[in-house]
């Protein structure tokens, strides 16, 4: 039984989780949400949390539940905490949480994209692992649990890298890492098409249903580009590490490349209640009614490469991270601001990419230690896509 804390309850990930949660009989001790109080307030006299935080005014005076701020929540005691906020809004949290000594199981990729440094340093210094939710991270995780979980046990006081994941045994890091992806909603497109993408087709994805800001990343492939720093930053691996792979099936979560050549990969039907769990009852497993992956029935999966002059954000996340300092932060802004001009349908789709290259290269870089730093390279490459957008 584990007391679990859940920031951004309401959004795709967090409602999973709930699920997850009830399913496994644990605890939740704090639950936030932005803007939908008409379901925090029910998912609160439902699991009974000791504290909630919301944007918006809540209606739950006649139970137990104390409201407070976020960030309090984010520091309010539990054996794990989930961050299923979306965007550079799961940054502070993140950051006030890892400080009080909560673990993380994180879903929120832009914390890491943005706040990497700081956050694994915060993580290292109070030896906490940050255990991913991202399914291709938790794939990832798991392909290395074998080695690491030995070596752990004997070393339990040995520092490693965020994700703790068998590190200092040398012959044990992966050489590789292979994310896969399913393509988004675009794959395929030539040029031309693309010059006329609406919302409504980017927000149609072939397998996943997921919130709206990650569901236009996946068809920009910024969400690839995303997920790539966010490997480096928890598996401790550089960018030129770190290769994409096209695969429209997404059973093949993602696979790991050790010295020796052999390559280890978690398969599963698409679904985030296998990662989310996985992150809740690490280091065990437990046991899910979720349906079970028949490969004869699915008969044949296909990998090819990505298509980089058609969808560019793969590399210009790389570029980010090799530029070090503030650039992935105001690549993270440009693209959070760009994805959500797009949705208000005023931007164009083939912009997303090229705002986002011109705010990243524009925004002065600066150490990206502290968060002031951050967010001011996060608030001028917003303002940098607005004027951009402006005709
Ligand atoms: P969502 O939009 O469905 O939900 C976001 C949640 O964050 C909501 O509860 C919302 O109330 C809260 N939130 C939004 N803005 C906030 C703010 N300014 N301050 C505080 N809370 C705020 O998003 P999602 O699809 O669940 O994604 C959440 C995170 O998980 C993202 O970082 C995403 O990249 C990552 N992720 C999602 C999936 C998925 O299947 N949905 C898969 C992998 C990773
Ligand atoms: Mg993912």
């Amino acid at each position: 039984m584990k007391r679990v804390s859940i920031l951004g309850s309401t959004g795709s990930i967090g409602v999973q989780a709930l699920e997850v949660i009830e399913q496994l009989g644990y605890e939740v001790a704090a639950l936030t949400a932005h803007s939908n109080a008409d379901l925090l307030e029910q998912q609160v006299r439902k699991f009974r949390p000791k504290f909630a935080a919301c944007s918006q005014p809540l209606n739950i005076a006649d139970t137990s539940t104390k409201v407070v701020s976020l960030l309090d929540c984010a520091a309010a005691p539990c054996d794990i905490l989930l961050n299923a906020i979306v965007g550079i809004a799961g940054l502070r949290p993140t950051v006030a949480a890892l400080k009080d000594g909560n673990q993380i199981a994180l879903a929120n990729k832009e914390s890491l994209v943005a706040g990497g440094e700081l956050v694994t340093k915060i993580a290292r210094e109070k030896n906490l692992p940050i255990l991913p939710v991202d399914s291709e991270h938790s794939a990832i995780f798991q392909c290395m649990q074998f080695p690491s979980t030995l070596w752990a046990l004997r070393h339990p006081k040995v520092e490693g890298c965020p994700s703790r994941a068998g590190w200092s045994l040398r012959s044990n890091r992966p050489q590789r890492i292979i994310l896969t992806a399913s393509g988004g909603a675009f794959f395929g497109k030539t040029r031309a098409e693309l010059e006329h993408a609406t919302v409504k087709d980017a927000l149609q994805h072939p397998v996943w249903d997921m919130g709206a800001k990650i569901t236009v990343d996946s068809a920009t492939m910024f969400n690839k580009g995303l997920e790539v720093i966010e490997a480096a930053w928890l598996f401790d691996l550089d960018v030129s590490k770190i290769d994409v792979l096209i695969h429209r099936q997404s059973i093949v979560h993602s696979l790991v490349e050790y010295c020796d050549g052999a390559v280890l990969a978690q398969l599963g039907l698409p679904s985030m209640c296998l990662p989310i769990q996985y992150a809740l009852t690490y280091p065990n497993r437990e046991a899910s009614p979720s349906p079970r992956l028949d490969l004869a029935k699915l008969g044949t999966l296909t990998f090819e490469a990505p298509r980089h002059e058609d969808f560019p954000a793969i590399n210009l996340c790389k570029m980010a991270w090799e530029l070090g300092g503030t650039a992935p932060a105001a690549l993270n802004g440009a693209n959070e601001a760009a994805n959500e001009l797009f949705r208000a349908g005023k931007l164009r789709f083939l912009d997303i990419a090229h705002f986002v290259e011109q705010a990243m290269h524009t925004v002065p870089n600066s150490a990206a230690d502290n968060l002031d730093n951050i967010f001011a390279a996060d608030q001028a490459a917003r303002q940098k896509v607005v004027c951009l957008s402006q005709p």
